[in-house]
């Protein structure tokens, strides 16, 4: 027999596995409800999950785990046009969605199963799991560069991931993790209703992300709190004010962040208001975590920590030479290889052929490392590398240092055609106080880094266009 992905729902128990609001199933339910409808699935080629924030979004993808078929997760608020692409791609046989929920008309022609939480007379028995190799996962990547691309992750990713992740966290079966991330990418649900679940540990889910719900959960149960950074500015942002919430903020054993670049201030506004130094991590849907920060390590605001256990990352330059050393100043390419990776983009085997030189695969990520093996992401390649004047400026470097003006509350850094630079540094600043002069910008730059990294225009807008995972949509920005 392969072995399991979920050894906790073998042999269940009444610890509770998953929770939402006052709607908690233990173990022994989740292995009978997931189990009795991982019977009705079997044989599907895929299946789409509707996954609205919801316990049933975690029984469906659970169940087509049990089953064996690759699980679609779709987000509720998908466009239409982005819906048609997902199903002509992935061709679903089925969709999952809670009782109730209205689903949009370019479903109508799939199958539906609405996911209920009543238990079967009989506890179905959960035996043969799929092999290592076999798809489980299909998701689509956020979009920030390109059109999303549909991801095959194998169980081997997910369950050599999450093991490396309980090593680097110190994550066990008696920790209980609050989020209230989306449940269609690998952060939420990947290692956010995953993780615990592979752990036999628990998950209290939000529904919805507040400061209040993330207080009253590590004020009481919780051990450990997943967010992307704009949940931990607005985490801190009232902490700030609130010391019953900073007090119970304090308590968690381990606050993690990911998706896109924490912010340096925001890293050291939680450490001044709350004593949490977050632990930063980097992952992506084609490989889930490559690098974080442990549990027992250095906690170095702006880094991402080494690659976990098991993960190999290396730098190479432009013509794909390895760059050695530990100087935290060379920019290169990050590459990653080990049992985390996918199997391929969904029909796309000139994307794939294109993500992968001898076997490890091109993350598209620009980083330096320091000492121990530390990663510092500066952005993406294709839009954070801005060559400007025979430079190459990581957009990264630049929106931390604009972050560190006090008029400075949210920045984005962009390259725009220039004719006599190349590319000229764009800010995009969303002020805050006394808002500071576009001079006052530039000079603070060229004072903390060099007289070249400053940017050469910027522009004041009352938000930044994110998605929603907080990751700032930077093709939505003119230049
Ligand atoms: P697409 O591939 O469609 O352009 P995407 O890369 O944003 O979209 P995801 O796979 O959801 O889609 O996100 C992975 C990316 O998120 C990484 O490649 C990296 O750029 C960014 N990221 C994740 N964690 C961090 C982090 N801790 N710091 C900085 N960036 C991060
Ligand atoms: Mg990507």
């Amino acid at each position: 027999m392969n072995s399991p992905l979920f050894p906790a729902l073998l042999d269940p128990t009444d610890r509770e596995a998953i929770r939402f609001g006052d709607r908690a199933l233990s173990y022994r339910e989740l292995a009978a409800v997931a189990g009795s409808l991982a019977g009705r699935l079997t044989g599907a080629s895929r299946v789409a999950v509707w996954a609205t924030p919801s316990i049933e979004t975690c029984v469906g993808v659970v169940a087509a785990l049990l089953a064996g078929v690759p699980a679609v997760p779709i987000n509720p608020k998908i466009g239409e046009r982005e819906l048609t692409h997902i199903l002509t791609d992935s061709a679903p046989g089925l969709v999952l969605s809670a009782p109730g929920v209205e689903l949009p008309g370019g479903l109508a022609g799939v199958n539906r199963v609405e996911v209920t939480l009543d238990l079967p007379e009989t506890t179905p028995e959960i035996t043969a799991e799929p092999g290592p190799e076999t798809p489980a996962l299909i998701i689509y990547t956020s979009g920030t560069t390109g059109a999303p691309k549909g991801v095959v992750l194998p169980r081997r990713s997910i369950s050599s991931n999450l093991d490396s992740l309980a090593t680097a966290w110190e994550w066990t079966a008696e920790d209980v993790l609050v989020h209230g991330l989306p449940l269609f990418h690998v952060h939420g649900l990947g290692i956010g209703v995953l993780g615990p679940l592979r752990l036999g540990g628990t998950l209290h889910h939000l529904g919805s992300f507040s400061t209040a719900g993330i207080g009253a959960e590590l004020g009481g149960a919780a051990t450990m709190m997943f967010g992307v950074p704009t949940m931990y500015s607005r985490l801190v942002a009232d902490a700030e004010t609130d010391p019953e919430l900073a007090k119970a903020v304090g308590r968690a054993r381990l606050l993690v962040s990911g998706s896109a670049p924490l912010p340096a201030t925001v890293h050291q506004r939680i450490a001044a208001a709350t004593g949490q130094l977050v632990v930063e991590r980097y992952g992506m849907s084609e490989t889930l975590m490559n690098c974080s920060v442990r549990a027992s390590g250095e906690r170095r605001p702006g880094t991402v920590g080494p690659a976990v256990d098991g993960v190999e990352v290396r730098l190479v330059d432009e013509s794909g030479a390895l760059i050695e050393g530990e100087d935290d100043e060379t920019v290169g390419e990050i590459e990653v290889r080990g049992p985390n990776l996918f199997l391929e983009y969904l029909n796309r085997p000139d994307a794939t052929a294109e993500a992968f030189r001898d076997g490890w695969f091109r993350t598209g990520d620009v980083a330096t490392r320091g000492k121990d093996g530390y990663i510092r992401i500066v952005g993406r390649r294709a839009i954070d590398l801005i060559k400007t004047g025979g430079y190459k400026v990581g957009a990264g470097e630049v929106e931390n240092a604009l972050l560190e003006h006090p008029g400075v509350a949210e920045v984005a850094v962009t390259g725009a055609p220039d004719d006599d630079l190349g590319e000229r540094i764009v800010a995009w600043v969303v002020p805050q106080g006394d808002a500071p002069g576009e001079q006052e910008l530039a000079d603070h730059v060229a004072r903390l880094l060099t007289p070249h990294k400053r940017p050469r225009t910027v522009h004041f807008l009352e938000s930044l266009p994110r998605n929603d995972m907080g990751k700032v949509m930077k093709k939505a920005l003119g230049s």
